[in-house]
């Protein structure tokens, strides 16, 4: 099957809103075996929609496109392309009574003019449900079996209408023996890719056949293994033969698979082991606690911790003696292992992570350039610290160093006692 999609909105071709949509499609057509042939965006006019989208299904019969289903006067994308199918637009009584029924029940109040549009839809269409928004999704068809699916532009709803409604329908039209594109990625941090490279070459006969990329970005290095034309479950076979072989080497440097947050990770092996965690930030600001606490049931592990920018509160609230900020710095061993100790007290925890460091671009020195961090966790009483010398703008710094504290909880709960 050969398939065009064409995004649509002003918004994309401006600049302004970066084209996520097209880029989930393409991924998540792949491992169903569809390659998106070519890729369109245009603005938010009748014509030009009809256009591209008459174009696209001229080509290949079978297009998708997101955007432009809202209730506002920029979005055409449904009379546009009934037009292109000669259809008129119909009001559905049933969707309109159900967007009725839902400002009523969900937002208390009576559903505005404007959302009526929604209910027009191209006479003859299928509607997609959606399960995250007001717009449903359509999928028109004509007799000769062409077919334009239209999704809204918003992702969240893009994307779960495409998993609940269109990649069944895709799924279905292309029967048993599709061939499909998938890939499974295994997340490192705190090794560099050549080391990992150098660890992948003593393989013995390699990872199979599927192909290997090393991906480095601000969390670690994901290593992402890609099987093509292959069936479904041949893909998925190919694919943990080639992640058991790298683990085989890289062993417990990976602390997950594919789209898995550290902060996750730690979050689990701490409620296993009953252990409860404070933090003590100086120049992440807070970055670590939010990265804990956005993992949804962190309450029964996260007690809470110190945002200690300033030295007056790294003494005031963590306990860290004056003298030792005077002769050492606060970016120092000495003072982050104060910084442990005290977060693990002011948070009634069993452990405190605790970070110092200059993130830039200020403030460096030649003893002390910018990236200096120096990480601390206090397990028990029991203190480790660690000097790290980070790369990046003031952003990544701070990212990474939340990320190598994670990283040292991670390796000391997961270590033999
Ligand atoms: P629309 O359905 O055209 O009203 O779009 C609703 C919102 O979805 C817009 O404000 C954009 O922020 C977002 N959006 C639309 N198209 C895309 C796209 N291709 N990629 C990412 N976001 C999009
Ligand atoms: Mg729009």
């Amino acid at each position: 099957m050969r398939i065009e999609v064409v995004t649509i909105g002003d918004e994309l071709l401006l600049g302004f809103t970066i084209d996520t949509n097209a880029a989930h499609l393409a991924r998540a057509l792949a491992a169903e075996g569809v390659e998106i042939e070519r890729r369109t965006t245009c603005g938010d006019t009748a014509e030009s929609i009809a256009s591209a989208v008459g174009d696209a299904l001229n080509r290949t019969g079978a297009v998708i496109t997101t955007g432009g289903l809202g209730p506002t006067s920029d979005d055409l994308t449904k009379p546009s392309i009934a037009a292109l199918f000669g259809r008129d637009m119909v009001l559905d009584e049933e969707h309109l009574e159900w967007m009725e029924e839902r400002w009523r029940t969900r937002f208390q109040r009576p559903m505005p003019a404007s959302n009526r549009q929604q209910a027009m839809l191209p006479a003859g269409a299928r509607k997609l449900t959606n399960h995250h928004g007001s717009a449903p999704g359509i999928l028109l068809e004509d007799d000769r079996g062409r077919w334009v699916a239209m999704l809204p532009g918003v992702p969240r709803e893009m994307r779960g209408m495409l998993a609940d409604t269109l990649l069944p329908l895709v799924r279905a039209r292309l029967g048993s023996d599709r061939r499909v594109v998938r890939s499974k990625t295994l997340r490192t941090t705190g090794l560099g890719e050549s080391f990992i490279a150098d660890l992948v070459a003593t393989i013995d006969g390699g990872i199979g056949d599927a192909g290997l990329a090393y991906l480095p970005n601000a969390d670690g290095t994901d290593l992402r293994m890609t099987v093509r034309d292959a069936t479904p479950d041949d893909a998925d076979v190919r694919l943990s033969t080639a992640a058991g072989r790298l683990r085989g080497v890289i062993g417990d440097a990976v602390y997950g698979e594919d789209s898995t947050d550290l902060a996750a990770v730690v979050l689990d092996l701490c409620r296993a082991q009953g252990i409860t965690v404070g933090v003590a930030e100086s120049c992440t600001g807070g970055l670590l606690g939010a990265r804990l606490t956005a993992i949804p049931g962190s309450s029964d592990v996260v007690r809470g911790g110190v945002i200690a920018y300033d030295n007056s509160v790294k003494i005031a609230s963590l306990g860290v003696p004056e003298a030792l900020l005077i002769e050492h710095g606060a970016v120092s061993e000495p003072v982050v292992r104060a910084m442990a100790a005290g977060g693990r007290r002011a948070a009634r925890a069993d452990a405190a992570l605790a970070i110092t460091g200059i993130a830039g671009p200020d403030g460096g020195t030649e003893a002390k350039p910018v990236g200096t961090v120096w990480i601390g966790l206090d397990m028990a009483g029991r203190v480790d610290a660690r000097r790290y010398a980070m790369v990046g703008d003031r952003g990544e710094i701070r990212h990474r160093a939340a990320q190598a504290a994670l990283e040292m909880l991670r390796r000391r709960l997961i270590a033999p006692a």
